[in-house]
């Protein structure tokens, strides 16, 4: 083969990638299996968490790297959400097996409507909006490669609410409504502060599940956090100004999926960073303690 075939081929399969990618929407859902038979697999995701039925494990805390200062981050609308790479930080602890880089977040909403929009639902209940940040494994090749993995992505879930005005979402909510596909940067953006309201009581869900678009891997491993954030109606506003690139407003949330028996766990808080409780720690202190007075005594 000449290598005037290989680089056909390979710009044929980009093509191919490019059109899989944007070849859906959330009008007809049920198409998505037509070209990713993932979407139909048993653990897909959301889905609607059972606070009564989740079982409690001390998963421990998460650290998060970087998270305060993050700058230069690329904002766009790709035609199906509102997304800012945030690349360089690292996530960490919460019981994931080594560190999470941070990839991109982005939103997902019902455009007009206050009672639903958030993809995971606790106990029925909707939000009007669900944030996603997306970390991959770096211990795989690369993110085609990791969405073939059960451990490839670790996908933090954040609900919001409607209240007073979220000041860290100032540095991007004025840009979302006509930020387009070749993006806008962004200065500076404290993650961290904007996600701190939920992660400071370590109140979180974790489950296995996938992309919850097309192509649907299922490679996510998910925590979906308790307390949600708030947002104005005035800065929701924005966001549901944003169309997709049909001059129609987005409504970018998949209804929740059948669990299939999978187990949602959720974090015993205060239970560190996974080595143990506060209680087991003390507990050792006391017992090490003991032993070193007995041999004094
Ligand atoms: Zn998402």
């Amino acid at each position: 083969m000449t290598s005037t075939t290989y680089i056909t081929l390979i710009c044929l399969a980009f093509v191919g990638a490019a059109t899989a990618g944007s070849d859906w929407s959330y009008k007809d859902m049920s198409k998505w299996k037509d070209s990713n038979m993932n979407c139909v697999k048993n653990s897909q995701s959301p889905i609607n968490i059972e606070i009564s039925k989740a079982e409690l494990k001390e998963l421990g805390d998460f650290n998060f790297s970087k998270y305060t200062k993050l700058s230069n981050a690329k904002l766009s609308n790709n035609g199906h959400t509102v997304q800012l790479e945030v690349k360089g930080l690292t996530l960490s602890g919460g019981n994931l097996t080594g560190t999470y880089d941070t990839l991109q977040l982005h939103f997902h909403w019902s455009a007009n409507v206050t009672t639903k929009g958030s993809e995971h639902t606790v106990d029925m209940k909707s939000y009007p909006l669900e944030m996603h940040i997306v970390h991959v494994n770096p211990k795989y090749h690369n993110v085609s490669v990791a969405l073939t993995k059960p451990d490839g992505l670790a996908v933090l879930g954040f609900f919001f609410k409607i209240g007073d005005e979220n000041p860290q979402l100032k540095t991007i909510i004025p840009y979302v409504g006509n930020v387009t596909s070749s993006g806008k940067n962004i200065k500076s953006f404290d993650l961290k502060g904007l996600i701190s309201e939920a992660t400071k009581s370590d109140k979180y869900f974790r489950y296995s599940g996938s992309l919850t678009t097309p192509p649907c891997s299922e490679a996510v491993i998910w925590t979906v956090y308790e307390m949600p954030l708030k947002i104005s109606q005035k800065q929701l506003n924005v966001l549901w100004s944003a169309e997709d690139g049909h001059g129609k407003r987005m409504t970018n949330y998949r209804p929740v999926q059948p669990l299939n028996g999978r187990k949602v766990f959720k974090n015993i808080p205060g239970s560190g960073s996974g080595s143990g409780s506060g209680m087991t720690k003390a507990f050792s202190v006391l017992v090490v303690f003991s032993v070193v007075l007995s041999y004094l005594s």
